[in-house]
């Protein structure tokens, strides 16, 4: 393992050679790169040996925690066996079928078929392509604009990077195309004061109504979806607002649009239950996984297909017409087995069920610990997920100058302390969303070692 001096000379040949996503060439050439070596549980370490407690799992995906042999020999098996094949013209593997069997009896009721692909990007492109051809299909070539939420994050690649909300996406990117529209993010801490909104119902009932208002804008003939994260991630950790899904499922149903929950960062029990679909009741007609499918071990997206949609492709393939969408990896054999093992760990260390009964103490830990600083706004959940807000004024909420990049330095300061959390784009809003191996006492210093982060900056 490098170490030491080999560890410098990684920074600078990274420096060299490498052009890293979402980061700003000023800082690498600055700072230079933070080279990871090796992880184990909840923690990893890099190449200088420091070791940090993981508090984002990656980016919200190594669920399972770091260094599951299972995963490791079920692909080193699955290499040797068959490394790779495609799934075109009606070719398959073992892998993806038995995946494929596995998901669709977790997953909420409705779901008849999988495609897969290799990141939750890819996944909200097959999902956008999957309504424009199920309209197209039904006679409807004008039904194709999405509705998306401001602030959402679906992804980069042009399709869902036009759906994303986040501006830094947009920007020097000529984005969004022109299918793709925006209505307000659910934040009922921010925005719902200034909608004279009181209760989370109203709230919801306000949102619903300004998505009707714009499907009717757009005349609902020309509007094809609306896609919503269950609980907004990059955005801010946003869960619903109470009554949110339910409000927008009868503007959708009788619009005739159709639902897609991108389930990137929910799916596989992040929110404490298989789908976050589930647990608060949303029937989506696709619902878009990837992270925590194979807990990052390798890169695997799935796109779950529903009834409404599935009968209309399986009436139209009847005229011998293919899905002519799909990719070279798609039904991967070898990223399958990485998922069909994650999948083994979840079940059988109830690690779904771990999530759910520790997601109230994850939440205290974090509202007694940083509620009570002058400059912590909000502390919200769902499950382990978790955005903590900082404002510069707690009675105003009014926002920091963003030229102070205060959850930047807050997350800067933690990561000196041991400690990764991310801080988001756009907001100064800390995100946590802990491997779901995580202990207690991991937990209570992640919450403490933030705390003293914030002290430090504010
Ligand atoms: N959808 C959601 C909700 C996400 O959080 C992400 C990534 O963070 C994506 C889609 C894009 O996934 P990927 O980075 O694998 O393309």
């Amino acid at each position: 393992m490098v170490a030491g001096a080999d560890g410098q000379a990684l920074v600078a040949l990274d420096r060299e050679t490498q052009f890293h996503p979402f980061t700003a060439i000023a800082d690498q050439q600055g700072n230079g790169a933070l080279v990871m070596a090796r992880a184990s549980g909840s923690s990893i370490t890099d190449v200088s040996g420091k070791t940090y407690l993981d508090g984002a799992a990656g980016l919200w995906c190594v669920n399972v925690g770091y260094g599951r042999a299972e995963i490791s020999d079920a692909i080193h098996r699955q290499s040797l066996e068959l490394p790779y094949f495609h799934s075109f013209n009606t070719v398959a593997n073992e892998p993806s079928i038995r995946l494929s069997e596995r998901l669709l009896k977790l997953a909420p009721d409705g779901m008849r078929r999988v495609f897969y692909g290799q990141s939750g990007s890819d996944a909200n492109d097959t999902a956008v392509k999957m309504l424009w051809s199920y309209n197209m299909l039904r006679g409807k070539p004008e039904k194709r604009k999405i509705i998306s939420r401001s602030y959402a994050y679906h992804g980069v690649t042009a399709a869902a990077g036009s759906l994303s909300g986040i501006p830094m996406v947009h920007q020097n990117f000529g984005l969004p195309l022109d299918f793709a529209r925006h209505v307000s993010r659910p934040d009922f801490y921010r925005d719902a004061p200034a909608r004279d909104c009181a209760t989370e119902e109203s709230y919801s009932a306000f949102l619903a109504q300004e998505l009707e208002e714009t499907i009717l804008t757009e005349e609902a003939d020309t509007v094809a979806g609306f896609i919503a994260e269950p609980v907004m991630g990059t955005g801010g950790v946003l869960p619903p607002p109470a009554g949110y899904f339910e409000a927008i499922a009868k503007v959708l149903d009788k619009h005739d649009v159709r639902l897609v929950a991108d389930e990137v960062i929910t799916g596989f029990g992040r929110v404490g239950a298989w789908f976050a679909s589930e647990l608060y009741g949303i029937e989506p007609d696709l619902i878009v996984t990837a992270k925590g499918l194979t807990s990052g071990y390798l890169p695997l997206s799935a796109v779950l297909v529903g009834e409404r949609i599935w009968s209309v492709f399986e009436e139209a393939s009847r005229d011998g017409r293919p899905f002519a969408h799909g990719f070279t990896y798609s039904g991967h054999p070898t990223c399958a087995a990485a998922a069909l093992a994650n999948l083994d760990i979840l079940e059988r260390e109830k690690l779904v069920e771990r999530v759910a009964a520790m997601a109230p103490s994850f939440r205290s830990y974090f509202a007694e610990t940083l509620l009570n600083l002058r400059l912590v706004g909000d502390v919200r959940s769902a499950g382990f997920m978790m955005g903590v807000e900082l404002v510069a004024d707690r009675a105003t909420k009014a926002a920091f100058p963003a030229s102070l990049k205060v959850a930047g330095r807050v997350a800067l300061s933690a990561r000196r302390r041991g400690v990764l959390v991310r801080a988001l784009p756009n907001s100064d809003v800390i995100a946590l969303s802990p491997p779901f191996v995580v202990t207690e006492a991991e937990l209570s210093r992640l919450a403490e070692t933030l705390r003293d982060a914030i002290d430090e900056v504010t």
